[in-house]
């Protein structure tokens, strides 16, 4: 960031340092701070509303996404939103889509620990200014990216906990229901109890076709 002259004092003030989700975007778009900037195709800022409630935190852009510079756009995200619509949330108005780490890591592989440690300030950033009442985290990379290292999702699914001073749901990822259906039952009940507490928090009158 650059300080700007104001000719009236004379001195430099930083009135450019105000970061907003479009300032944000455009330092994203343009990161080079790990080797993931030599490999991929698009950078993946996320996407929803900038001023959502819920922000749903996924782990790392994978071939789809890279191609098409949209987060949950492949199979696991066909099946995202059918969740979400079951739940009346649609990425337009009740969500942002994001990720643990914004750039493909080659083959799909688990982000590493220094993809993880350059990258997640970015998230952290975005979770700031769109500023929402819930997170969702999806599988155990934003599990334990967000949280700690030691979570197992299998125990902490479906409960709430503390998140950036946030409450935070983690829940499986669309990818492990795609490999694993029998765990769709589970998820059920762990998105009624976001759209139960949405309507605590957020919206009492919000609208679910099934919940
Ligand atoms: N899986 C993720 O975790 N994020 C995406 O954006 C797509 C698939």
């Amino acid at each position: 960031m650059r300080p700007v002259q104001d000719f009236n004092t004379g001195f430099c003030v930083f009135n450019a340092l105000k970061m907003t989700i479009e300032t944000l975007k455009r330092e994203i778009l343009n990161c080079d701070r790990c080797g993931l900037a030599e490999t991929r195709n698009h950078v993946i800022f996320g996407e929803g509303n900038p001023q959502a409630p819920i922000v749903i935190i996924g782990e790392a852009p994978g071939r789809d996404e890279d191609l098409q510079g949209r987060p949950f756009v492949g199979r696991s995200g066909q099946l995202l939103d059918k969740i979400l619509h079951a739940c009346g949330f649609n990425r337009h108005q009740h969500v942002f889509i994001s990720n643990i780490i914004k750039c493909r890591p080659p083959g799909n592989r688990v982000p590493s620990a220094e993809e993880i440690l350059v990258c997640k300030p970015y998230l952290l950033q975005q979770i700031n200014l769109i500023d929402p009442k819930i997170l969702i985290l999806l599988g155990a990379t934003a599990l334990k990216s967000m949280i700690d290292q030691d979570q197992k999702i299998t125990k902490v699914r479906g409960t709430w906990i503390n998140c950036e001073n946030r409450l935070a749901m983690p829940v499986y990822h669309p990818s492990a229901l795609l490999r694993n259906p029998a765990l769709k039952r589970d998820t059920w009940e762990d998105f009624k109890k976001i759209v139960h507490k949405y309507r605590q928090i957020v919206d009492h009158s919000h609208y679910s076709p099934y919940i």
